[in-house]
């Protein structure tokens, strides 16, 4: 039991916890609205987790484990939603920590959801089609019951794409004896998925920056763009940026990353990662030299786009970032301490809670029309997506110059007033 002359962090999972770190910025939000202690209480660790080692049969008949989660967070706003991470990094305390984003995104983006998120320690590159298809049953199998249409609702994150999604779906209709698809999103579009799913993280993050665009004198004509991670997101971050004018100017993967300050084309990029298998070697308009993920972080551009993993930009880092914006389309790829003095400094950072939450806003749609049974069409789900990140984009914004917060803690305070809302509309004590 946490006691009284011990920090919340001390109280957590070691002062080092990803969690406890991100927690500052509920608790700054808390004193800054002044809202009931319930509230923060409630949301200072997460409602359940569940542990499972998953047992596969791998192609040479040999059986391995691996280490599996899901998290629930908090859902007083409705069912906990959040994807599911395959990569072989991921720990409960990561996993928390994303279903902890996951609450405030979801309130942020003002979606009847709460947070939650789930991982599987694996590598899935050592993995052939079949193994991977057993490894995304067996996580359902073994978190049926965890999770529903009504209670949490699963969706792709990191190398959990649409075929993973799809077995998934399968297996949790097979389970449960019904036709069930609102119970995961992110769904093929022939088995009840959504248009526009695909690129809608990008597509939400790109709203945003240009909805900012003269608050943050920005010219697409002009303005350079260096991306960081090149799966789904960044890439079409960088595909619907380019499109517009803006000069993609360094792109990188897992395997390092190109530069070249006369522009890369994102499509010419990407197929040369599927001919080659990472973007290294891709040339551009110009002289193209290869960088590392570090050096492309360090770039002097207007726009920086982390686009991969958390906690790139740190307090070992954050004296050399060049980039005027951070446009923070991974979740949590700039650490808190780095965070408060790149923003002191006077950097936007627009943070992932706002800039990524276009993919959650469009898997809320597609669970709509799989309740309803009606579909829509590509420019419906667009537009929705539009309104959606720019109403919420002006609010955070707002808040950001009326209060003279950062743009996080903004947006930390405009979730959590709708998550009090909710959890003192089911009474409080007086
Ligand atoms: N994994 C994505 C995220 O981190 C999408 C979640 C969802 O669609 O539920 O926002």
């Amino acid at each position: 039991m946490p006691t009284k002359n011990k920090t919340l962090e001390e109280n957590m999972l070691g002062a080092n916890g990803m969690l406890a770190k991100s927690l500052e910025a509920l608790r700054s939000a808390s004193e800054r609205l002044n809202i009931h202690p319930d509230v923060f209480e409630e949301l200072k660790w997460p409602r359940e987790t569940l542990a499972a080692t998953l047992l596969i049969r791998m192609d040479d008949g040999s059986r391995r484990a691996f280490k599996s989660w899901r998290c629930r967070y908090n859902d007083r706003r409705g069912p906990t939603k959040g994807g599911v991470r395959f990569h072989p990094n991921v720990s409960l305390d990561e996993i928390e920590t994303l279903s902890f984003w996951m609450t405030f995104k979801c309130a942020v983006a003002n979606l009847p959801f709460g947070g939650g998120k789930g991982g599987v320690c694996v590598d899935t590159k050592a993995l052939s089609a079949n193994e991977l298809e057993r490894l995304s049953r067996a996580y359902i199998e073994a978190f049926a019951p965890f999770i529903g249409p009504d209670r949490d609702i699963l969706a792709p994150d990191m190398y959990t794409n649409g075929i993973v999604i799809a077995w998934m779906a399968d297996e949790y209709s097979s389970i449960s004896g019904q036709a069930s698809p609102s119970a995961i999103t992110g769904k093929p579009l022939a088995f009840g998925g959504t248009n526009g799913r695909v690129d809608a993280t990008a597509r939400g993050g790109y709203y945003t920056l240009r909805h900012l665009e003269t608050s943050l004198a920005l010219n697409p004509e002009s303005a350079t763009v260096a991306i960081q991670g090149f799966g789904n997101v960044g890439y079409y971050c960088a595909k619907l940026l380019h499109a517009d004018g803006y000069k993609i100017i360094a792109i990188s993967d897992s395997g390092g990353g190109i530069y070249d300050k006369s522009g890369l084309d994102p499509l010419a990029v990407m197929q040369h990662k599927h001919e080659t298998g990472g973007v290294k070697g891709a040339k551009g308009q110009g002289k193209t030299n290869e960088i590392t993920n570090a050096e492309l972080l360090e770039l002097e551009c207007d726009v920086l786009v982390p686009a991969a993993l958390e906690r790139q930009i740190t307090l070992d880092n954050c004296d050399k970032i060049n980039a005027r914006i951070i446009l923070e389309m991974a979740n949590g790829p700039v650490s808190p301490e780095a965070d408060r003095k790149l923003s002191a400094a006077g950097q936007i950072i627009v943070p992932d809670i706002l800039a990524n939450s276009g993919g959650v806003t469009v898997s809320h749609l597609e669970w709509v029309q799989n309740r309803s049974g009606f579909y829509w069409d590509s420019s419906r789900v667009r537009d929705h997506l539009k309104k959606t990140m720019e109403t919420e984009t002006q609010a955070i914004w707002a808040l950001h110059n009326e209060m003279d917060l950062s743009m996080r803690d903004a947006a930390y305070t405009h979730g959590l007033r709708r998550i009090a809302e909710s959890v003192e509309a089911r009474g409080t004590p007086a």
